[in-house]
């Protein structure tokens, strides 16, 4: 199996599974009990929170660990608004049409409960402009969040400068940078953001567990989303899952020794070398600066469900669509780039890692090639 689907999971790295084997075995104490055991898990959840901190610039005590992207984004959107609204209050919530579906759902179910929402559209490339940001602020505002990167189109936000506005404002900024952490930089201080979102199976780790970026915690009042017995500063409660966070700062810390961006940019090139020589007409989405390990491809001439079909014991690809209770339906980032169903139904994502090779990409282009006619 060719494997070219790392934007929805990560291939899990070496050292990260190791860690994983040796801590299931020895750390099954739980990490808050106060004997000897105990403070063994703590200590390697707290060298994560340490690692973790130093990676985005900023402090352990503004880490809060989750079990995942979506979660941390319903802990920081929902633990922001929820309290207004229970308040009597008439929050203003401001995000676009093309976040990750959880971002959109969490929008849509806060909308219900009587949030205001605006849903900023992209332009063609995919990308959310500062402009638009300060154009859609109100007097009641009280969250903007906006992804780093776009996990279908690779696509980068220009989040320093959208943050930038909302600092002037005094609107704190959450990012979800689930696929752009360790990928680009994303230093909190750099990025002007007062939330994070990040998830360690997107770098190599293991799912289930992710963590939240909350600047000035101790300052804040959000409200948990899982209420528990005071674990992470009574903002998330649960035992925390000791061998995952520790994996989790395996791979934070040798992640970088994997993701190349040469080996990225070498896949990248071969593919539209290939495709160029085969004559297969092609269309890349996204614009020009998109993460280095995605490319979001448009086939007009290629019988793309034919090739998933035809190769789905082979090759591991997305296509710009997801299936929802058995009809497809186009995805929501491209039709919000105005792809209509065909051409939706034409768009391949496909995602690198450290072990594409040459080769791979040779299988791909013979696949593509099988499957165009014109
Ligand atoms: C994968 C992903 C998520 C979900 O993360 P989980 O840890 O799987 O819950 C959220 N946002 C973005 C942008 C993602 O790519």
């Amino acid at each position: 199996m060719i494997y070219f689907d790392s934007l929805a999971s990560y291939p899990m790295l070496p050292e990260v599974s190791e860690e994983l084997r040796l801590t299931m075995q020895a750390h099954f104490a739980n990490p808050s009990a106060s004997h000897m055991l105990g403070e063994q898990g703590k200590e390697l959840i707290e060298d994560t929170r340490e690692a973790l901190a130093e990676s985005i610039g900023a402090f352990a005590s503004e880490i809060i660990f989750t079990s995942g992207a979506t979660e941390t984004n319903n802990l920081i959107i929902k633990g922001v608004v929820l309290p207004l609204l229970l308040k009597g209050k008439k929050p203003h919530l401001i995000t676009s049409v093309l976040e990750h579906k959880c971002v959109l759902s969490i929008s849509n179910y806060l909308e219900s409960l009587g949030c205001e929402v605006t849903y900023l559209r992209p332009n063609f490339r995919g990308e959310i402009k500062p402009e638009q940001v300060k154009n859609a602020l109100r007097e009641n505002t009280v969250l903007v969040s906006l992804m780093h990167v776009n996990n279908e189109l690779g696509t980068i936000n220009p989040i320093s400068e959208i943050g930038y506005i909302c600092t002037t404002a005094r609107v704190p900024l959450h990012t979800d940078a689930a696929q752009s952490y360790m990928k680009i930089e994303t230093d909190v201080d750099d990025l002007n953001v007062d939330f994070m979102s990040l998830s360690a199976h997107k770098i190599g780790g293991p799912k289930g567990v992710g963590a939240a970026y909350i600047r000035d915690l101790k300052g804040l009042d959000i409200s948990p989303i899982i209420h528990g017995a005071g674990q992470e500063f009574g903002v998330r409660g649960g035992t925390l899952p000791t061998p995952l966070i520790a994996a989790f700062g395996t791979a934070i810390g040798v992640f970088s020794n994997y993701y190349s961006l040469q080996q990225n940019m070498e896949l990248k090139q071969q593919l539209l070398i290939g495709l160029q020589k085969l004559g297969v007409k092609y269309r890349v989405n996204g614009g020009e600066e998109v993460l280095p390990s995605c490319i979001s491809l448009t086939l007009p001439c290629s019988n793309i469900e034919g090739l998933l079909r035809g190769s789905h014991q082979s090759l591991a690809l997305s296509q710009g669509s997801a299936c929802s209770a058995g009809s497809i339906e186009p995805s929501h980032v491209l039709t919000s780039l105005h792809f209509n169903r065909d051409e939706a139904s034409k768009t391949l994502r496909i995602s690198f890692s450290h072990i594409n090779t040459a080769e791979d990409i040779q299988a791909l282009l013979n696949e593509i090639a099988k499957y165009t006619k014109c």
